[in-house]
């Protein structure tokens, strides 16, 4: 596409890399199970358009909503280059078949989401786990100094996590690696929307806090989870109680991340970061328990829950383009594999 791009123009003076580097962008697309977040993106990590598209159950007409999107939000921008989409998705996908594999919350059949938007778009398309997704915009956008074990903990409508484990980004067999969100803290607790039982973020997710404010609580409305963030600043008890219970959840499902892989950062992304002055202390203080020996990991908030994952999701499609052309960031080039 950049090549395409500069042909295009017309003959003369060449372009700078960074008049060429201003019109390239990505479009990002963030998926949740009722909605997804479109965007597009410069390579600054720059948010320069975002649109909100409700889901359905239905994927193929869920998909042709994405690319109703997608299709208007490039006519907006005539001048600009676009690389390719990048999504960022609440599941797994197969490395090596790019399809979506394991996504719980999302009730999709499996589904080959990447040819269908390619086909629609003509453009192609990258996807990744959400977490790593966020994982990958922290690295790319961000400096960390050198950091190699970093592991990002999304807190939504599931749990997810992604892991930078001695300097790479680990995917493991079929994709699967990271799902700590599945694993089962309690085999007696509430069914899991993956059919077991008890999973970790069956206790520590956003649907958990909700839960538990419905157990203390019986609210005369449904409720969201930013209402119930809401309901705790204005000096609610039992929101307060409810968010508490959820970060002790958190923190306790950490005991199982640091053991496995002793990061020195970990970071939480998602809503309750806004709230991070209710969660930090007794997430810290509940991880710190059992610790076998060493320091506690740096645990802090991305602070930008939904634009990360956006970003992370441009990401997926920056980090193809030639050592020049890339975002700075730590070993960009190396993180994932082509
Ligand atoms: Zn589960």
């Amino acid at each position: 596409m950049c090549e395409g791009g500069l042909a295009s123009r017309p003959r003369g003076r060449r372009p700078t890399l960074l008049e060429l580097n201003d019109d390239l962008v990505v479009i990002a697309v963030d998926v949740h199970p009722k909605q997804a977040t479109v965007a597009t993106v410069d390579l600054k990590g720059r948010l320069l358009s975002r649109s909100l598209v409700p889901l359905t159950s239905d994927p193929a007409a869920s998909t042709r909503l994405m690319t109703d999107c997608m299709l208007r939000m490039r006519q907006s921008l005539p001048r600009k280059i676009f690389e390719g989409i990048g999504i960022s998705l609440p599941g797994r996908i197969d490395p090596d078949t790019q399809r979506l594999i394991f996504a719980p919350n999302l009730h999709w059949p499996d589904l080959d989401l990447k040819k269908a938007i390619e086909e629609t778009m003509d453009l192609p398309v990258k996807m990744e786990n959400a977490a790593t997704a966020c994982l990958l915009a922290e690295l790319t956008f961000k400096r960390i100094g050198g950091i190699r074990d970093i592991v990002l903990v999304t807190v939504s409508e599931g749990v997810g996590a992604g892991v930078f484990a001695n300097g790479r980004l680990i995917s493991g067999h079929r994709g699967m690696a990271g799902e700590f969100g599945h694993v089962t803290l309690d085999p007696t607790g509430i069914i899991c929307s993956c059919g077991r039982r008890g999973c970790w973020e069956t206790f520590a997710s956003c649907r958990a806090a909700l839960r538990y404010y419905r157990e203390l609580q019986p609210p005369s409305r449904v409720i969201a989870f930013h209402d119930l963030l809401n309901l705790a600043e204005e000096g609610d008890p039992h929101a307060a109680a409810a968010l508490a219970k959820q970060a002790l959840y958190i923190g306790r499902g950490l005991q199982l991340i640091i053991a496995a892989l002793s990061p020195s950062l970990i970071y939480v992304a998602g809503d309750i970061t806004s709230a991070w002055h209710r969660f930090g202390a007794v997430i810290e203080k509940e991880a710190a328990k059992h610790m076998l020996g060493g320091a506690l990991p740096r645990i802090l908030p991305t602070h930008e829950g939904e634009i990360a994952r956006l970003r992370g999701a441009a990401a997926l499609v920056f980090q193809r383009r030639s050592a020049g052309d890339r975002p700075q960031g730590a070993g960009f080039a190396s993180l994932l594999a082509e």
